[in-house]
């Protein structure tokens, strides 16, 4: 055959990738995948380089988040593609759809153990960890492989997918037309799960017999992007809701049905709980009580039957996807059938009230140096009037303040630490989400968390990324040592400044210590709309060990 009629393993998963439409690759350039990336730009591509695996995969993760698409991130073998692994099973734990393409080693040394380059097993090592994870051995399978890895990322509850590519299978040939009859585009990959009619009635006749019901929305329905769907079903039943920390914005947080200044009276409180593309897990106490009444009865939303009575009992499953689902909640419910009682929704309006009032106090005091409250005040104010700005969100206080006062406005602009509750997700997410929807990105972020993927800071100069960081500096985890201390486990530099590392690089580093200066700063580097980090001393003794979750921390007999 001549060799005009030949292609081969790089030319085809780069043809395969534009066939499903993927137009962005995240990742890490080396052995054995640099060409397979100079190829992917050179075919038009948008290729974004990172500095660490683990953040190009966390920004493909958020892309795939944000567009219900597979984000896809490409790292080298071996360590390379540990690196991107904790980010590939956080997307699975978050249900986020991404594929982690990986080259990998020589398979015949490998599974004898030889001792290649960058050895490891790495399809094997990715099955405990992913929804899906698929090795192509030939390149007329480079085509089924994605196609598979599609389907397994975005059907059902999304998730994580790891597709292993070999260095031999990326450089073998293959005759053009075999080739371009190997490749697939997958047919509705996520398609519609219509919940059963039974399901629906009996959700509805539980949701008619109740005096207090509440709904929570969680990151699932922020996914589901069955944003009017969702309004009209909150504000047809009047039925307050509470939004989890990714679906704050679903609805706006200024929405006289939010209960989230009343979140524990109305949880302890409800007596049918609508579950809507949330889970029962620790971040909502699995269900359980002090926090839960046992009388509670649940109707839940989700499109994976198997998340239905993982912690409690629910009395009402609905196995759909959210946007059918909804849909026929609302085609079943008859006008005026369901009946929020007066006294429960006169109940949270007054804890609401004295919630916000305890609060304002907090955030109107403008103590020198600034605390957590004090500081996110100000960035509260300054985002107000900008709800198109995505806010990325990682840290322990940081992250328990910043979620309670920071009001979001628009569905999918608030990305943080998610279901694991996981640091390091920050410049990946930023960058991800700068990329992804050419919107500008304000990172508020804990100085030890700022810490896991502060590097990304060149990445994010590099493409000239409209993302102002703000580092809430108190010089430690959680909180800062004394002056004149040895290191503690907590403790970090004193007085350290981080905007010089974003100098480095070209972006502009500002030094703020006063709550008028940070709204100066923070403002003119939103102005600008280029790489910013802004250095926000606060008080070194202010957080609490382990923020709002100290429960989950044991403690040993340790003398303080
Ligand atoms: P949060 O942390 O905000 O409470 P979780 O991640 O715990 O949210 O829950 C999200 C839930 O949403 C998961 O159980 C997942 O199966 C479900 N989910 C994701 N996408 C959809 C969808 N399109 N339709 C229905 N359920 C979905
Ligand atoms: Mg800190």
């Amino acid at each position: 055959m001549d060799s005009a009629a030949m292609t081969d393993g790089f030319h085809l998963v780069i043809d395969a990738l534009k066939l499903n439409g993927i137009d962005t690759i995240y990742g890490v350039a080396g052995i054995p995948i640099t060409d397979l990336l100079r190829l992917a730009q050179q075919e038009g591509i948008r290729y974004i380089g990172f500095r660490h695996e683990q953040s190009a995969a966390n920004a493909a993760a958020i892309a795939g988040y944000l567009t219900k698409k597979p984000g896809v991130c490409m790292t080298v073998s071996g360590p390379g593609f540990l690196n991107g692994m904790v980010a590939l099973a956080n997307a699975t734990t978050n249900c986020f759809p991404m594929i982690l393409i990986s080259g990998s080693s020589d398979r015949a040394i490998i599974d004898l153990e030889q001792g290649d380059y960058e050895e490891l097993d790495q399809m094997n090592a990715a099955k405990a960890y992913a929804k899906a994870s698929f090795r192509v051995n030939r390149p007329q399978d480079i085509g089924i492989g994605l196609a598979r890895a599609i389907h397994a990322a975005v059907s059902g509850r999304p998730g994580g997918v790891y597709l292993d590519l070999t260095a031999e299978v990326l450089g073998s040939t293959l005759d053009v037309e075999t080739a371009k009859k190997s490749l697939i585009k997958p047919v509705d990959p996520a398609p519609s799960q219509i919940p059963s009619q039974e399901s629906v009635k009996r959700a509805v006749e539980l949701l008619a017999s109740a005096q207090r019901p509440l709904i929570i929305l969680g990151k699932g329905a922020a996914y589901a992007q069955a944003d009017q769907a969702i309004r009209t079903f909150v504000e047809s039943t009047r039925i307050p809701f509470l939004p989890m920390s990714m679906a704050k914005g679903l609805l706006p947080d200024s929405h006289p049905q939010s209960a989230a200044a009343a979140r524990s009276y109305a949880i302890g409180q409800a007596d049918v709980v609508v579950l809507v593309g949330a889970r029962l897990n620790w971040l909502l106490s699995h269900g359980k009580g002090p926090l839960w009444s046992d009388a509670t009865q649940y109707v839940q939303i989700d499109i994976a039957p198997t998340e239905i009575d993982s912690n409690r009992a629910i009395a009402a499953p609905i196995v759909g996807d959210i946007q059918s689902s909804v849909e026929a909640l609302l085609a079943e419910i008859k006008p005026n059938q369901i009946q929020p009682s007066p006294e429960w929704l006169q109940g949270i309006s007054e804890r609401k009230d004295k919630n916000v009032r305890r609060m304002a106090e907090r955030l109107n005091a403008d103590p020198q140096p600034m605390n957590f409250s004090s500081a996110l005040r100000v960035v509260r104010d300054v985002l107000s009037d900008r709800p198109d700005i995505y806010v990325v969100n990682e840290g322990a206080n940081t992250l328990d303040f910043a979620r309670n006062i920071i009001d979001m406005s628009e569905p999918r602009k608030r990305l943080d630490t998610g279901t694991w509750g996981i640091m390091g997700i920050g410049m990946g997410y930023a960058v991800g989400a700068a990329v992804q929807s050419g919107q500008p990105v304000v990172a508020i972020e804990g100085d030890s968390a700022f810490g896991f993927s502060g590097m990304e800071i060149e990445t994010i100069c590099r493409y000239r990324l409209p993302v102002v960081i703000v580092v809430l500096n108190n010089g430690g985890i959680y909180r800062g040592d004394p002056v004149g201390s040895s290191p503690s486990p907590t403790g970090f530099v004193h007085d350290a400044r981080y905007d010089k590392l974003i100098e480095a690089f070209g972006g502009t580093g500002y030094h703020v210590e006063t709550s008028a200066s940070l709204e100066k700063a923070l403002k003119e580097a939103i102005e600008r709309g280029t790489p910013a980090l802004i250095n926000c001393v606060i008080d070194s003794s202010a957080g609490t060990e382990s923020g709002h979750i100290q429960s989950l921390n044991p403690k040993s007999g340790l003398k303080k």
